[in-house]
């Protein structure tokens, strides 16, 4: 379907943080499939993994257990730091969905409204569209059957206003992905944090995006030091497996009564074997710690070149946005991609990079020494 128009390669292999097309050209990968391979392509270890589990049992439904998915909610308690329980989904709006779904059981009937920010993406589904704040994606589907209430992201004030006793649940990302990587002021998710206990509201923070890593961190609300009471996981989580996780933390966790919810797929051994693999292999090479590295040595040389076209750099670890002066974003995409490199222009002014928690110091050079020459022939190109 036409949905995505037609993509501009065909891909036909990678090796860590390269792709190859069907022609035999390389690129370097700063996009890694939308922050989901955290350990760039064929990964040893995830590719073992992988095939070890597909040997053993690639499928059981949940009608019964598997050893995989109990170790990997353990292991991600574990990191989130909390006690808690986890559903296991196949993608990121599919663990919104479940948050939706606990949001309202956990509500009953005197709560209306959800609270989502303007901006912000949770994913293409009818309950997560409806949370979407971008008019362009979501006014084609309305309506939804439930009313959700949007406050300008960032806004303490506005937050407070729209969470009153009616307020089921406020689902935020605790730094925008598709709205160009925008981070709230300092104490905005403390502040939403405060207004739910205030008014029994339940704080969802979408962390498919932020998560696992890709900041620099495990998640970013751990960084800022705000506990929500329901987090949801997927891209990179599964380093290119299709998995996603709905987390409740403390009574959060015990919401849904049994026949609520369901996935046929949710928990699929072999896609919990791979992020197993995953978490294993962040904290066995400190992929945190190259996160922050790479990633600082990415957003300094961005933000010290010099060029008429660039306005800044935010973001943070391997999570950068480049913005640009005017909405360059699709010609910026397409001269790097002649150049060998690959990067997404999320927003028209704004180009996102999101490579492998495994890029290097030499490739992240690499591009930085390109971006100039890049930035010249997206400036002189011709508006098609
Ligand atoms: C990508 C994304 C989603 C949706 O994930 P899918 O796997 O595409 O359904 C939800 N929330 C955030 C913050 C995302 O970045």
């Amino acid at each position: 379907m036409p949905n995505y128009g037609t993509p501009p390669l065909v891909i036909s292999h990678g090796s860590g943080s390269r792709v190859w097309d069907t022609q035999g050209h390389a690129y370097l990968d700063l996009i890694a499939g939308i922050a989901v391979s955290a350990l760039g392509h064929a990964h040893p270890a995830l590719v073992e993994a992988v095939c070890r589990q597909v040997g053993r049992l690639a499928h059981i439904s949940n009608l019964y257990l598997h050893e995989p998915e109990v170790l990997l909610a353990e292991r991600l308690l574990h990191l989130l730091g909390g006690d808690g329980r986890v559903f296991f989904a196949n993608s990121g709006t599919e663990a919104n969905e479940a948050a939706l779904k606990l949001v309202r059981r956990h509500a009953g009937a005197g709560r209306p409204h959800v609270v989502a920010a303007w901006q912000s993406f949770h994913g293409r589904s009818m309950g997560s569209l409806a949370l979407a704040g971008k008019p362009a994606i979501r006014d084609p589907f309305a309506p939804f059957g439930f009313d959700v209430r949007f406050v300008p992201y960032g806004d303490t004030e506005a937050l407070a206003r729209a969470v009153t006793p009616e307020c089921a649940g406020v689902f935020l990302e605790p730094i925008q992905g598709e709205a160009g990587i925008v981070e709230p002021p300092p104490h905005y998710l403390r502040a939403a944090r405060d207004r739910c206990d205030e008014t029994g509201a339940v704080l969802v923070l979408d962390e498919v995006q932020s998560g696992i890593g890709r900041t620099g961190e495990w998640f970013h609300h751990l960084a800022v030091g705000v506990r929500p009471d329901v987090v949801t996981l997927a891209k990179g989580l599964g380093g290119g497996l299709p998995i996603a996780a709905c987390v409740g933390f403390g009574t959060f966790g015990s919401v849904f009564a049994k026949g609520d919810h369901g996935s046929t797929f949710g928990a699929n051994p072999v896609a919990c074997a791979a992020a197993l693999a995953v978490l294993e292999v962040i904290e066995r090479d400190d992929l945190l710690a190259n996160a922050r590295t790479v990633g600082g040595v990415l957003r300094d040389g961005i933000a010290r070149t010099d060029h008429p076209l660039l306005r800044g750099v935010r973001g943070r670890g391997l999570w950068l946005g480049i913005v640009l002066a005017g909405p360059y974003g699709a010609r910026v995409e397409e001269a790097a991609r002649q150049a060998g490199f690959l990067i997404n222009a999320v927003q028209p002014d704004v180009v996102r990079l999101s490579p492998p928690l495994v890029l290097t110091v030499e490739e992240a050079r690499a591009f930085l020494d390109a971006l100039p020459g890049i930035l010249t022939t997206a400036l002189d190109a011709e508006v098609r």
